[in-house]
């Protein structure tokens, strides 16, 4: 089974992702993560990945991210399926996604979309810390650490991340809002969108899509 799990920020695409990765055995692509990756990479792509994501708080241009999917696509075992976090976000991904699938004998599936009122995604990305150590994602509301904003494994107070401050969130929603609500309607129109309550807790909206994909 291949798919595409959609939702502005914070709406728990890569919690569900990753619960998903764990029941159904599916390889992984998380666009955000890959693309923190590379901008550790002390290489050309690295620095202007760097600086779209973190600097301007805009999203990456496509020319660059159609290069990272194309070379993980190539090295990664997709014969248990995928899931695709955080890419595709605007329709051109989506096209260049599904010919590149078609190319390998796969489709899409599925487009899941994690639906949550604005007001609900700011408390959430303010309420969002990472550990700088280890990288393990914390949400003081819904996902909050043992330790007061200490990570659970290394002990390390947590930081906010780069991205997550009130301009560049401003900012990030707005472009959700132009160009990957357009994707939305089009997977909806494809017949392919399973649209899901992203406000109930990380378990009810994990039964709510597995109930849906039992279905395929
Ligand atoms: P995320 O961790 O999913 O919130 O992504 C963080 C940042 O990574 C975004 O604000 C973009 O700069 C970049 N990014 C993630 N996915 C994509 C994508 N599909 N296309 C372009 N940029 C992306």
């Amino acid at each position: 089974m291949n798919l595409i799990i959609v939702g502005p920020q914070a709406s728990g695409k890569g919690t569900q992702a990753k619960l998903l990765v764990q029941k159904l055995g599916l390889a992984y692509f998380e666009a955000g993560d890959i693309l923190r990756e590379k901008t550790k990479e002390n290489s050309l792509i690295g620095k202007e990945i760097d600086l779209w994501m973190n600097q301007k708080g805009k999203l990456v241009p496509d020319k660059i991210m159609v290069q990272v999917v194309a070379e993980w696509l190539d090295r990664t075992d997709l014969s248990k399926g995928v899931i695709f976090d955080g890419f595709p976000r605007v329709v051109d991904q989506y096209l260049f996604l599904r010919d590149l699938l078609k190319k390998k004998g796969l489709r899409i599936d599925r487009a899941i979309y994690l639906k949550i009122s604005r007001s609900i995604c700011w408390k959430r990305l303010r309420a969002r810390r990472i550990c700088p150590k280890c990288d393990r994602e914390f949400n003081l509301i819904t996902r909050p650490p043992k330790t007061d904003e200490l990570c659970d494994d290394c002990q390390v107070g947590l930081v906010q991340r780069q991205d997550d401050t009130p301009e560049l969130i401003k900012r990030r929603l707005k472009t959700y809002e132009e160009v990957t609500k357009p994707l939305v309607t089009l997977v909806s129109k494809e017949g392919i969108l399973v649209e899901i309550d992203g406000e109930k807790t990380v378990e009810k909206v994990q039964q709510d899509i597995l109930k849906h994909l039992k279905k395929i």
